[in-house]
Formats: structure tokens, sequence, C-alpha cells
């Protein structure tokens, strides 16, 4: 099916300017209003994507509408170029605004996001690509006839020489070959070319009764547009991504495209295999791990609707989708869907936004779901499919907690006894065991003995971490680091600096000196150059090359291992500590995914708990899987605080690098709150920031709350604007905050 003959809905429901006509454009720059040029020649459509003269620069815009006029006439300037490019759709623009006003962003930055591919304003660009030629070769082979075959397969697109040789399995040598004989034909084109198209043909594997029934709830309303979001709960294993991938094919055979959006899209190359077995094709990449040509690319034709399906981070969420019918946010829970830099958006909110303008439909896939999605689905907001049982053979693994009150522990591990027999059981029997602890580095602590400094960061109030791997001390606030140095920076004794409390990199040692015949890999973010090397040690792991991994949050996240059969947390309480509002549900969840690592093939897994608290409700509620009692409570204990999702924060971080500027700012606003009382929200603060201190700049907090269902954001907007910035302040306001730093 061809998106683009498919339907047109949209292409002509545009408006067209002549030639010197007054238009106005939104530009990406920071002015915070549309600015009025004349249509170039050949006029432009609205929503067309223009480079203007703005002062001397020559600048990216979006033709908004009709000119104003209110500006003398003989000074505007007309477009200077109408970009290569689909123009902006309406409901584009209009998920720009409503998303830029709920966070209180301006909308010249949401034009930013939304065209974050470099070289937009370039002319495009040649590249050689290959299609079937005329001739037949002299002497057929096994990879020739492969090359010829795809070519066939595919009618009459052409391919890059990578594309095609890698769909054939052949090398380029054999294409060249080809070229000579005159069976395939080398020839010019743009390099923005359209995407493989996805054979939504292909059966995807049977599948059992419970997930047939979640997959056809989640496969209909395409061809109406009806807009629907649903929470797709099931346990890890439980068949949630076969589902989902049903629900992509029905809406690309309706001839709408799809995205998928994952947490840690540069880990997920076992999802990507798995998407091209199933459609025969690869989806689009957008992460930032993809190169610059591609992303210009992957923009470019997801505009003009020849990229069907695109799997991506978060910012996948503003690319320019001609008649995207389906968003599927996977791990919908993870914290990373919060933008914590520039615009602070939630991009697993802002897709039930674009999926109810879009008319399309939202799927929110998770294991251990937001306390937000939860009661969004307990309200009947949302729809809510379940998928309760594994797929097959495998089951949940058996839970226990592991008391530290009652083990023998020596300083210096971690590891307890009991911990330790039963991976020292585990290699015995060939199998795999994972220690978790969410924690980087060697020791979260470097203590001088001498004096009792504890080496901290410079620029912000924070520890600096130890990375022995690298020898270096390392603030993970501000990445600021520094050699490990000899001497105390304080008292200048040498020998006395002494690491306190373990990282994984300290496990590992732990573990090579327990376990020394066992083989062992350590999977934590910075250990690895390059998203490519992380995906081969994932891959290592998958394939079961290691007797024990040792990693952080990183291993919760829906790899697949199959020979693993034991899970150890090394320290559960870790995430019970800390004055974070969702700190139960993080620690709950958090458990819940890494046990669900244990056990996903035929061999049950087990996962034990080390903790000092095992009477803890959070503990208690993981131990005995009741995910329901241990909403059902949270939601109770939220809703008598009035907290989110039953009532609504948003913050303001002041920050400057004089200390009292930041503070004076907070106590104006504290004082002038009456917006904000207009609608019954109360403000609490200013206070310094837990973090106080962060890249050298002084961080002051404030958090308002109110009710659920009055207009916060004008509120907000009202009370933030009677602000006189300066130089030295920055503020920026994070409407339900997810982190309290
Ligand atoms: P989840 O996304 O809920 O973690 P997956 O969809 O990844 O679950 O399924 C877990 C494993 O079970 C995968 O290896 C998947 O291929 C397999 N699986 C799930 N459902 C089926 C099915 N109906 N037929 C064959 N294999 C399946
Ligand atoms: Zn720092």
């Amino acid at each position: 099916m061809d998106l683009l003959s498919h339907d047109n809905q949209g292409r002509d429901d545009q408006g067209h300017y002549a030639q010197g006509e007054l238009v106005s454009v939104l530009t990406t720059q920071p002015i915070d209003r549309l600015l009025d040029y004349r249509a170039p020649a050949g006029g432009c459509a609205e929503g067309a994507v223009v480079s203007v003269p703005l002062g001397p620069r020559q600048v990216l815009g979006v033709v908004w509408g009709p000119g104003e006029g209110n500006y003398d006439l003989s000074r505007i300037r007309p477009i200077t170029r109408v970009l290569d490019a689909a123009p902006m759709r309406p409901e584009m623009r209009e998920f720009l605004i409503r998303a830029g006003e709920y966070t209180l962003t301006p909308l010249s930055a949401m034009l930013r996001l939304a065209t974050r591919a470099p070289g937009l304003s370039d002319p495009p660009s040649m590249q050689k690509v290959y299609r079937l030629g005329a001739q037949e070769p002299e002497r057929m082979t096994d990879a020739r006839r492969r090359v010829l075959s795809v070519l066939e397969e595919y009618g009459g697109l052409s391919f890059t020489l990578k594309e095609l040789s890698e769909m054939a399995g052949v090398t380029s040598s054999v294409v060249k070959g080809l070229v000579q004989h005159g069976a395939v034909r080398e020839e010019q084109s743009p390099r923005d070319t359209p995407y493989p198209r996805m054979d939504t043909d292909r059966r995807g594997k049977p599948l059992t009764d419970s997930q047939a029934e979640a997959a056809a709830r989640l496969a209909t309303g395409y061809a109406e547009r009806r807009y629907a979001t649903t929470l797709l709960r099931g346990v890890t294993g439980s068949g949630k991504t076969e589902v989902y991938l049903e629900a992509v094919a029905a809406c690309l055979s309706a001839g709408r495209q799809a995205l998928v959006l994952l947490p840690e899209i540069a880990l997920s190359e076992q999802f990507l295999v798995r998407v091209e077995q199933r459609f025969g094709a690869k989806p689009v990449e957008w992460h930032s791990g993809v190169t610059m040509t591609e992303r210009r690319r992957a923009w470019k034709m997801v505009g003009r609707g020849e990229a069907q399906l695109v799997i991506g981070a978060r910012s996948a969420l503003f690319l320019p989708f001609r008649d995207l019918g389906l968003i599927v946010v996977d791990e919908e829970h993870d914290t990373s869907y919060k933008q914590e830099d520039g615009a602070l958006y939630n991009a697993r909110d802002m897709s039930v936004l674009r999926a109810s303008i879009a008319g399309a439909r939202a799927v929110l896939a998770s294991a251990t779901p937001s306390l937000e999605s939860w009661a969004n689905a307990d309200a009947g907001k949302y729809d809510r499919v379940d998928l309760d049982a594994r797929f097959g053979a495998a089951v949940l693994p058996a839970m226990h907690s592991i008391d530290m009150r009652g083990e023998r522990m020596e300083p210096g591990r971690w590891i307890s006894p009991s911990l330790a027999a039963a991976v020292q059981g585990r290699i015995a029997r060939g199998e795999q065991s994972l220690l978790f602890l969410n924690r980087r580095g060697y020791a979260p602590i470097t203590l001088c003995r001498a004096c009792g400094e504890q080496i901290g960061c410079e620029h912000c109030d924070a520890r600096m971490v130890e990375h022995r791997f690298l020898k270096r001390l390392v603030c993970h606030q501000c990445g600021e680091g520094k050699p490990m140095p000899e001497a105390c920076p304080s008292c200048q004794v040498e020998g006395k600096l002494a690491p306190i409390g373990p990282g994984v990199e300290r496990m590992a040692e732990e573990v090579a000196g327990a376990f020394p015949e066992a083989k062992t890999a350590v999977l934590s973010s910075d250990l690895f150059g390059s998203a490519r090397a992380l995906k081969q040690a994932i891959a290592d792991i998958a394939d079961g090359d290691i007797d024990i991994v040792i990693g952080t949050q990183l291993v919760a996240k829906g790899h697949n291992f199959p020979r693993l059969t034991l899970v150890g947390v090394i320290d559960s309480d870790l995430g019970l500590q800390g004055s974070d509002l969702r700190a139960a549900e993080r620690t709950f969840q958090l458990m819940r995914q890494v046990a669900g690592r244990a056990g996903r093939a035929e061999t049950p897994g087990e996962a034990l708990l080390q903790t000092h608290q095992p009477e803890h409700p959070v503990i208690r509620a993981i131990l005995t899987g009741d995910e329901e009692a241990f909403w059902a409570a949270e939601a109770d204990a939220r809703r008598a605080a009035g907290m989110p999702p039953y009532g609504r924060l948003a913050a303001v971080i002041l920050s400057a690098t004089d200390p009292q500027s930041a503070f004076r700012a907070g106590q104006d606003l504290a004082r002038n709150a009456g917006p904000l009382h207009s609608v019954g929200a109360q403000v609490f603060g200013p206070a310094a920031a837990p973090i106080a201190r962060v890249r050298g700049r002084h961080r002051v907090r404030m958090l308002v709350k109110a009710e659920r269902g009055v207009a916060l954001q004008t509120a907000m907007a009202k009370w933030v604007g009677q602000l006189r910035p300066d130089r030295d302040l920055r503020v920026a306001v994070d409407i339900d905050p997810q982190s309290f730093y």
C-alpha cells in the first residue's frame, strides 16, 4: 500500500500564497512573535519550511499564516527560499502550539525541537543508486542471483550500494560486477531516498489466545482515524512487543505511519532485528547515534510519508509525520521519557496529546506502569489490556529477600554468603547470574582517612565518584572529571584516600576474588566508548558466554538473556531512601524489571533481594508480586496528600552565578503569588535545591501545588512573567516535575 497515493488528506487543505503576498513566519530564533515576509517567486504553501533573512543572517522558519501587516510594508523582505521538505501539516502545528502551551515552552523553541535535522537548508545532494538492468549476467552465481531477486522483488525501486548488498547478503563487489555486465544499472539520484516498504502481508508469530485478544483490541480504528490510548500491561516476557507489532501492522495496512518510542534506543539492536524479521525491511531509526545524513533523510522522508515505521528515542515524537496513526511508548514508566534539559516535556504525555490531535492510537506498554497511567486507566480515560502469563514455559522468577542483618559480612564486601552460594550453584550448572547495583563507578565516596574530607566537585554540591577503570574521579552531576589524586586535596597528606561504599566496578573486583574461575562482564553506560561496543557486550551476554553479569539499571531494560536464571540485587534499600515523591514507585518498578530478567527461557529463575528492611511495604510488595495492591496503596497515599496524579505540581528552578540573586528572585515570586492564589494554588519556597550548585550556578527551587483541573499553566505564565530577567538569572519552569534535585 502506498502512503502517497492512498491518502491525500491535508495535502490540499493548506492555503497557498502567491508571490509577493504577505505571510507570517515562525522562526527557530528566540523571538516571541511571528515575523512578516513576502511570498517568494513561485509562491509558497502554508506550512512551507523556508529560509528567511533575519538581520544579516538566514534562519529556518515555517510559513504560519497570512501576514499581519502591522509593520512598515516597504521594509518587509521576501522569503529567500522554500526548502526541499514537505510543508508542515496543520496537526503538527497544532501539536507544537499545544505542547508549548502545556510545558510553557516558547513556540520558537518547539519549532527547534521539530526541525532537529542537520542540513535542512542544503540543496538536495546526489548519490549513486542501483536498480535492475536489462542484461543477463554471463555467469550466474548464487550471490548474483540473490542481488537480482532483491531488485526484482522490489519492482522498480533502487537502493544504495550498502542497502542492496546488505539485503542480498553479498559483498559490494558482487553488485559492482553485475553493473559491469549491465545486469544492474548505476544511476545518480537524490541522496534522501524513500525507505524500503514494510511488508504487512507477512505473518507474525502465531499468538496465544490472550495475546490474540489483546492484539485485536489494538488493531482497530486506524482507517477511521479514531483517537484512543491503551495501557498495555503485561509481565516481562508476556509478549507485549509481539502484540504491539500487530498493531503496527494494522496501522501500516491502513496506509498510515507508526512510531515506536523506546527508552534506550541505542541499545535496541535485538529489537531492530525483530522488527525486520516481522516486516521484511529495516525501520527508520531516530536517536543520537544516527548519522547526520541519515537524520536528514529520515526527517524528510517521514514528512513525505515515505518512511512508514520509525523506531526512536523521545525526540522522534517531533518528527513531521505525514499521517501518524499509532504511537507506541514502550516501557512507558521509564524516567528517560522526561526531557530534563531545555524544553521540559514528558514524551509519554506528549504522545497522548499528539495521538489525540492526529486521530491516532497511543499504546503505553509496560510491565510496571507509572502510577499516572495506572490511574488514567482506573478512571476509564485509557483502555487497559492485560497480558498476565509469560509466553510458553517461562514463569516469573521466585523472589526472596536476604535479610542482611542476619548475614555474616566482612568489611568491604557486599555479596552475602547466601547470595554467593546461589551464584556458585548457577556456575556449577552452567547458568548465568546477574548482580544488580544501580551505581556506576568504583566507589561513591572517596574519604581522606587523615582529615575526614570527602572529595567533592568544585562546581556542584556533589561527591566525586571514583572510576577506577578510567583512573579518574567523576562528578555524576555535571560530568566534570579529574585524575585520581595521590594526596588529599584538603590536607595534602598522601596515601590516605580510601574508597567508601560499592559501585559496579568494585563489585567486579569482589566477584573476581570470590569466583575466580567465572567469566564476568560489567554493564554500565560509562564503560563503553560507543553504542556499538555496548551492543556487542549485550549480544555476547545474550549468546551466553558470560557466567556473571554485573550491571546498573541499564540491564533492567528489555534485553533477552535466555540463560540467565538468577538475579541478585545487591542493595534493595538504595531507592527507598531519599525524599523523592516517587521513590517507592521507582524502586518497585526497577526491582520488578530486574527480577524479570531471570528465567525468560525454559529454566525457571530466582531473584534474591539483599535488604536491611525486609518488612518495608515496598520490599514486601515486590516479593509477593501483588502489583494491584501496591498501586492501590500508593494511589491512596497520593490522593490523601493531593499529590500527582490526583493533584498537580509545577516547579520553578532559578539559577544564577550569584547565590543572592537567585534567592532574591525567588522571594519576589513568593511575595507576588497573586496569579497562583487566584486558582487556589499553593507556593512553597524558595529553598536551596537539594543539589544547590550545578556547573557553578546556584540553584533555588520553588514548588507549586494545585488541584487537578485548574488552569495552572496560564497562572504560572502570569506569575513567572512578573520576573525581570537579567543577564545572570535563568528561569526554568517544570510542569509535572519528575525529579526534584
Ligand atoms: P515483552 O515485550 O512482554 O517482554 P516479548 O514480546 O518480547 O515480551 O516476548 C518475550 C519472548 O517470547 C520473545 O522472545 C518473543 O519472541 C517470545 N514470544 C512471545 N509471544 C510469542 C508467540 N506467540 N510465539 C512465539 N514466541 C513468542
Ligand atoms: Zn560537578
